[in-house]
């Protein structure tokens, strides 16, 4: 029997899986791989399934920002240890106008817990980003050095290898039952194998409620995402080479700059997620979006605002679309604490920005589960 069963192998539960198991003997993590092919795939889907995160400390909510803070002075640790890099520090730009107070309370929260940051004028973002139009009364906040991206691929293969190593055993698989009962919780698998657990993590994203697998309702919006990719090649490498992430706050766009995915071109992405974005509760429908290519509607205005704010991008010819999930929870934080007794707890919930501060989160699971 093991002493503890973390549920999901994604960011917040290989990051879980990871200080439990530097703390303590018995660790087990189960959840299936990235499927090689997304279309022929049966089975659930995650949110990391990415090259690129934004991750930067400055937010307007204090919660996000100390999470993420936390984690990013973690990172060269883990990667050090783990010998897997997935932190790139290209910065982070805040693009906001007179009528949008985030960049204002991005900085106030930062202040707070001594982040570093610099106002910038249009006349500054002109100089100093020349690819970017944007209005001469805009503002910018950047905060360089702890902010840029992330791939969450590549930090969850770190956090999964560095909980290997400590002694958690890893198991590529799905879970279809928790059963309570006893003194111990009973864990089935799709395999049709079973295991054994004193205490069990839930960590599984947005596919805890459709998978039925806390006894408690969440009361979690599972939002489907599309993103926007463009491939950058030619002039426009050296052009963008000296890109940050951006959060444009008027339309509350979110802009990676050019990086390397897997089919070796680069890619830059723009995401803008809203409440009119579909949601999905079956199980079937949340695959169904996985597999798909997303919102046209989105696809097209993603296009052209993009293109709007970095008009080299009009050279560009190569574009694509992708999706993805979101888990919202009432609160806007992730949900951590016990669904069942003091035997089965849950960590979920990253609101669209979970990635960054995962490791923290993470963290924080661990140590309810084992105090
Ligand atoms: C388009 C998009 C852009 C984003 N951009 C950012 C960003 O720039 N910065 C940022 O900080 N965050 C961002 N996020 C959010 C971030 O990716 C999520 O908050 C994060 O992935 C949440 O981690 P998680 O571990 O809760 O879920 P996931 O990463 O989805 O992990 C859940 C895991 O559970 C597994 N699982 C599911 N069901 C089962 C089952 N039945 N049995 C076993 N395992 C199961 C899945 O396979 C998956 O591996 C973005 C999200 C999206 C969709």
């Amino acid at each position: 029997m093991h002493k503890i069963i973390v549920v999901g192998c994604g960011l917040f539960g290989s990051a879980a899986t990871r200080h439990l198991a530097e703390q303590t003997d018995g660790v087990a993590c189960i959840g299936p791989k990235e499927p090689e092919n997304r279309r022929g795939h049966n089975g659930v889907f995650g949110s990391h399934y990415d090259e690129g995160r934004m991750t930067r400390i400055v937010d307007p909510i204090t919660e996000w920002a100390v999470s993420a803070k936390n984690s990013i002075e973690r990172y060269s640790d883990i990667e050090n240890r783990s010998g897997i890099k997935f932190f790139s520090p290209s910065g982070y730009l805040g693009i906001g106008e007179p009528s949008s107070d985030y960049n204002a309370r991005c900085a106030a929260t930062g202040a707070t817990i001594g982040v570093k940051t610099s106002k910038l004028t249009a006349t500054d973002i002109h100089s100093r980003f020349p690819f970017l139009s944007v209005s001469d009364n805009a503002d910018g906040l950047l905060e360089t050095k702890t902010a840029g991206h992330i791939s969450p691929r590549a930090m969850v293969k770190a956090q999964s290898k560095l909980a290997e190593k400590a002694g958690a055993e890893l198991i590529s698989d799905e879970v279809a039952k928790i059963n309570k009962g006893g003194s111990s919780i009973e864990i089935e698998l799709v395999s049709g194998e079973s295991l054994k657990g004193e205490k069990v993590l839930v960590t599984t994203g947005g596919f805890t409620s459709a998978c039925g697998l806390s006894p408690v309702n969440l009361n979690l919006r599972v939002f489907g995402r599309t993103v926007v990719l463009a491939k950058i090649e030619g002039s426009l490498t050296k052009e963008l080479s000296e890109m940050p992430t951006i959060i444009h706050a008027i339309s509350g766009a979110y802009i990676l700059p050019p990086i390397e995915y897997p089919d070796g071109n680069k890619y830059l992405k723009i995401g803008i997620g809203t409440d009119a974005d579909a949601t999905f509760e079956k199980l079937e429908d949340l695959k169904a979006w996985f597999k798909g290519k997303g919102s046209t509607e989105n696809r097209l205005e993603f296009t052209e605002f993009i293109k709007q704010l970095i008009p080299s991008l009009n050279h560009c010819n190569d574009w694509h679309s992708d999706t993805c999930i979101v888990t919202q929870t009432q609160s806007g934080l992730p949900i951590i604490e016990y669904v069942d007794e003091e035997k089965i707890a849950v960590a979920v919930g990253g609101n669209g920005k979970g990635a960054k501060g995962a490791d923290e989160w993470g963290k924080i699971a661990a140590n309810l589960i084992n105090p």
